[in-house]
């Protein structure tokens, strides 16, 4: 499983591995940020909406 990093202030979900400098993530508050392995909260964010980073997907 990949480990993610999720912005929750923009709704986004970025690949820890591919991330660039075009995703802007060091814009990211820590507090916005979460890293997530597990595949069921990976769905989950999905569910709810959270889109999936063009640069890093
Ligand atoms: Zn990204």
């Amino acid at each position: 499983m990949s480990k993610y990093m999720i912005d929750h202030g923009k709704y986004v979900i970025h690949r820890t591995r591919f991330v660039t400098d075009q995703c802007a993530h060091k814009q990211i508050i820590i507090e916005d940020q979460q890293f997530l392995v597990s595949a069921a909260e990976y769905e989950g964010l999905i569910a709810l909406g959270y889109n999936l980073c063009i640069h890093c997907h």
